[in-house]
């Protein structure tokens, strides 16, 4: 991964947006700009370059994952050392007219540690809200990105496999659940993206309902909703098998969510709004009349986090670029009866988009 080309770019924006630094806190941001995986950090990025700031447990691990940013381990928490670290090196008023302006993610960063940076850092030094930069920059996938995201995917598609195998009447929610994340550990996952959703009969009504010790009916839709991560990466896919014989109401309405999903599909090239995507969705099922059962957006950004910009929704104007991965997911939820949805990870391309999810979307009844 091009870390220090991402810190670079980033560090000669800081200026138009009226910053002499940005201190970087979230760890998903900072693992995207310096490589480093652990649980605590602190990235600062300036004009004059990138320091890490970590604690003492991280020594070896940070030493072999951050590459051209300079190291400091300390005792205390990374922000203290980092507050600490700017008193130190980073002057302002006495040498410089102007006081030294640090963005925070304020997204991402707690009124404690507000405070503390704040108690600490001498008075020439200001706090600002930075915009999303980092997060910003993450939307466009570079192709090692999106090889990692493809091999998510290919692992955490194989896991409707092992549902297929054990989803049965009777059967509870959470063994299938478990049987799937045993295969996805088995299969070389780090860890689930999110808690697996196994949601059958009344409660595929709810759109994230977590596998429950529910008992699977013997008649029904049963949502399944999953990803694996893969180095770092997330993989996110939905499939809806019906349990019995699904009538014709059950066959239609299955037929309309798989039309809105293909029709959003179909909408996602580079330069059309995720707006437009989530209102191509919208309208297919309003055809059916379902459209006031669609109660969620139609996907979101994934990468390093499961969920992350854009967020593809309704009012949304981000402009999709080649290189963005995004879900497309909508699903019909009629509450205390029964809910289906279909979702893919697509990846834009120059003229369109690629499905990565390898799945068939055709009904599979059990
Ligand atoms: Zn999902
Ligand atoms: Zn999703």
């Amino acid at each position: 991964m091009d870390h220090k080309g991402r810190r670079l770019r980033l560090q000669k924006a800081l200026p138009a947006h009226g910053l002499d630094g940005l201190l970087v806190t979230h760890l998903p941001n900072i693992r995207y700009l310096c490589g480093f995986t652990g649980s605590a950090g602190a990235l600062l990025l300036t004009q004059a370059g990138s320091v890490f700031f970590t604690d003492g447990r991280y020594t070896v691990q940070a030493r072999a994952e951050v590459k051209a940013a300079k190291l400091v381990i300390a005792s205390k928490a990374p922000l203290a050392t980092a507050a600490a670290w700017l008193s130190a090196h980073q002057q302002g008023g006495a040498r410089r007219a102007a006081p030294f302006r640090v963005g925070i993610e304020s997204e991402h960063m707690t009124v404690a540690a507000r405070s503390l940076l704040a108690g600490t850092l001498p008075s020439n030094f200001r706090l600002r809200r930075a915009p999303a930069l980092v997060e910003k920059a993450r939307m466009v996938k570079d192709r090692n990105e999106i090889q990692c995201l493809r091999s998510a995917v290919i692992l955490g598609a194989s896991l409707f496999d092992r549902a297929l195998d054990v989803i049965r009447p009777g059967v509870r929610e959470a063994e299938v659940a478990a049987e799937m994340e045993y295969a996805a550990h088995k299969a070389g996952a780090q860890e689930m993206s999110f808690t697996t959703i196994i949601a059958s009969g009344r409660r595929s009504a709810l759109p994230h309902g977590r596998a429950s010790q529910a008992a699977i009916p013997g008649q029904g839709f049963v949502v399944c909703d999953f990803g694996v991560i893969l180095s770092g990466y997330c993989s996110d896919m939905t499939r809806t098998v019906y349990v019995g014989h699904p009538s014709a109401q059950a066959r239609g309405v299955y037929r309309a969510v798989k039309q809105a999903q293909q029709a959003a599909v179909d909408a996602v090239r580079p330069g059309i709004s995720v707006g437009e995507v989530d209102h191509a969705a919208r309208k297919s099922l309003q055809k059916s009349g379902l459209a006031k059962y669609f109660t969620h957006s139609t996907g979101h950004g994934v990468g390093l986090e499961i969920h992350e910009a854009p967020r593809v929704a309704a009012g949304q104007n981000e402009v999709l670029q080649a290189g963005m991965v995004i879900t497309i997911e909508p699903g019909v939820y009629v509450p205390g009866k029964w809910g289906l949805r279909i979702e893919d990870m697509v990846v834009v391309t120059e003229r369109g988009c690629e499905v990565l999810t390898p799945t068939s979307k055709e009904l599979v009844t059990i």
